[in-house]
């Protein structure tokens, strides 16, 4: 059977706290021999670390998410480098930009939404957000982006990226630290155009199951484009669950169908497909090998 890895997975949210172990030993069964679970708080981090202490097959990243970075606290530096020290924490993140809802409410087109957007920034209600808000909000996310850079480069870890709607910024603030630390763009779905300049700066890709969806022809497009050792597989499970399963609650083992999914596109046998990202993880998170 054909080994893949799962290299970012959400197992510390509360949708497995019922069947957890089950959903490990699912994964393991399906051939999904090392799963990555992925800190987005400092308390997610340490959530996750405890799950790979747990688990053999499972491993750590700890980060602040950037949608969150209205919550973080000043300097995640400290607590991130007591993380790092751990033998299963294989990376930094997630971290990273996204300007997708911005709290005066981009993009826009969108009006400014008092309730839902100003709290989502973490604002005190009251006034309508502004201009100067969203630009703190930006601030914020970019200065715990390079707080998490700078632990990645101290500790020869690469870094898990988000980025949604902040694509030349998240390039941007990368580039100084080219030839200390590297990220992979999780999910990505952006153009062939923008996958290569993510390779420019040394960075990978990794696709989740929406490379089976209809409507994702861009995806199909990036996996077609892409050479076989830049880019990894992953589920951002409990999100984003391949077809058939789409919709429901995704796991570790649905990799299997993406990786389906991707060998067929690329036409290429799920064996070679195998191997090629397996290696591809183990070269990009070194401590997967511990
Ligand atoms: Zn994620």
């Amino acid at each position: 059977m054909p080994i893949f890895f799962d290299t970012h997975a959400h197992l510390d949210y509360p949708d497995y706290a019922p069947d957890l172990p089950e959903v490990v030993a699912r994964a393991q069964a399906a051939g999904i021999t090392k799963i990555i679970s992925i800190g987005t708080s400092l308390d997610g981090s340490e959530r996750a670390i405890r799950l790979a202490e747990k688990f053999q097959n499972v491993y750590a990243a700890v980060g602040w998410h950037p949608t969150e970075a209205e919550k973080a606290p000043s300097d995640l530096r400290p607590a991130l480098r007591e993380f790092a020290r751990h033998p299963k924490v294989v990376a930094i993140g997630e971290t990273g930009l996204d300007y997708h809802h911005l709290p005066n409410g981009t993009p826009v087109s969108r009006p400014a939404i008092k309730g839902d957007a100003t709290k989502h920034a973490g604002l005190e209600t009251g006034a309508p957000a502004t201009a100067a808000d969203n630009e703190r909000y930006k601030q914020k996310q970019a200065d715990i982006f390079q707080q998490q850079l700078e632990v990645a480069a101290e500790f020869g870890l690469n870094c898990v990226i988000h980025q949604r709607t902040a694509f030349d910024d998240t390039i941007a603030q990368m580039k100084p630290f080219i030839g200390k630390t590297r990220g992979v763009f999780h999910c990505f779905g952006e153009t062939v155009a923008r996958m290569k300049q993510v390779f420019e700066i040394g960075s990978l890709v990794s696709f989740t199951g929406i490379v089976t969806f209809k409507n994702a022809q861009n995806v199909r497009d990036c996996v077609t484009a892409a050479p076989l050792d830049k880019f990894m597989l992953e589920t951002d499970c409990p999100y984003l669950a391949p077809v058939p399963y789409r919709g429901k609650r995704c796991e570790p083992a649905y990799v299997k169908e993406i990786s389906e999914m991707v060998a067929q596109v690329k036409d290429c046998p799920l064996e070679t497909l195998s191997a090629a990202t397996c290696r591809m993880a183990l070269k990009f998170f070194p401590k997967l090998n511990g």
